[in-house]
C-alpha cells in the first residue's frame, strides 16, 4: 500500500502548542507527516532553521514518532519541496478570519503555479490555541514573561533565554 503522506510547512519560530496540536492531529490522518521548516533569509527570525528543526525534533523524540514524522528545513517554493518529497497534500492551520485570507491566497497560488494536483487540508485551531502564535510567544519572552502555557516544556528554557538575549541586543 502506498503511504499517505502530507507536509506541514511553516516558520515555527518557535514551535508553539498550537503547532503541536496540529501535528498530532495530522499524524492521526496520515501515515507520515513531514514538517517543512521554511528557511527564508528575507524573514527575520529569532531562531536559525537548524535551531527550529532541532526544537521540533526534541519535542517529538519519542520512538512512537519514528518513521511517521520527519522534520526538514527547506528553501524556496513549497511546491518544489513537495515535489522533492513526493507529497501532494499540505496541512495548514486556521485560527481567526485573518488566517483565512492569507491561507486561501497561498493555497490557490500554489495550485496555480504547480503542474501537479495539490490539495491543502485546513485544520481548525482548537479553542485553547485559537489566539496562540509564535509572535505572541516571542513578545512575552522578550519581556521575560512566563511562556509555559504556550510552548512545550522541552524547549521553554531555550526560548526564554533567547528572549533575554534579544532584549539586550
Ligand atoms: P507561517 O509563517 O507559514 O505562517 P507559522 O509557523 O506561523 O508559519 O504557522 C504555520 C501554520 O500553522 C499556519 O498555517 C498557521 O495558520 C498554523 N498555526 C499557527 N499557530 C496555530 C495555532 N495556534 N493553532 C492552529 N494553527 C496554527
Amino acid at each position: 500500500m502506498n503511504k499517505k503522506k502530507s507536509v506541514y510547512p511553516g516558520s515555527f519560530d518557535p514551535i508553539t502548542k498550537g503547532h503541536i496540536n496540529l501535528i498530532e492531529r495530522a499524524l492521526n490522518l496520515y501515515d507520515e507527516v513531514i514538517i517543512g521548516v521554511l528557511d527564508n533569509p528575507n524573514k527575520k527570525t529569532w531562531f536559525t532553521p537548524a535551531e527550529r528543526v532541532e526544537m521540533i525534533e526534541k519535542i517529538f523524540s519519542d520512538k512512537k514518532y519514528k518513521g511517521k514524522l520527519e522534520v526538514k528545513s527547506f528553501k524556496g517554493l513549497l511546491i518544489d519541496f513537495m515535489e522533492d518529497n513526493d507529497v501532494n497534500i499540505t496541512i495548514r492551520g486556521l485560527r481567526a478570519v485573518s488566517d483565512y485570507e492569507y491561507e486561501l491566497q497561498m493555497s490557490l497560488t500554489n495550485n496555480a503555479i504547480s503542474s501537479k494536483k495539490l490539495e491543502t487540508i485546513f485544520l481548525a485551531a482548537t479553542r485553547d490555541n485559537l489566539y496562540l502564535s509564535s509572535s505572541i510567544v516571542k513578545e512575552i519572552a522578550l519581556n521575560n514573561g512566563d511562556i509555559s502555557l504556550f510552548v512545550d516544556e522541552k524547549i521553554k528554557n531555550v526560548v526564554q533565554k533567547r528572549g533575554i538575549q534579544k532584549r539586550e541586543e
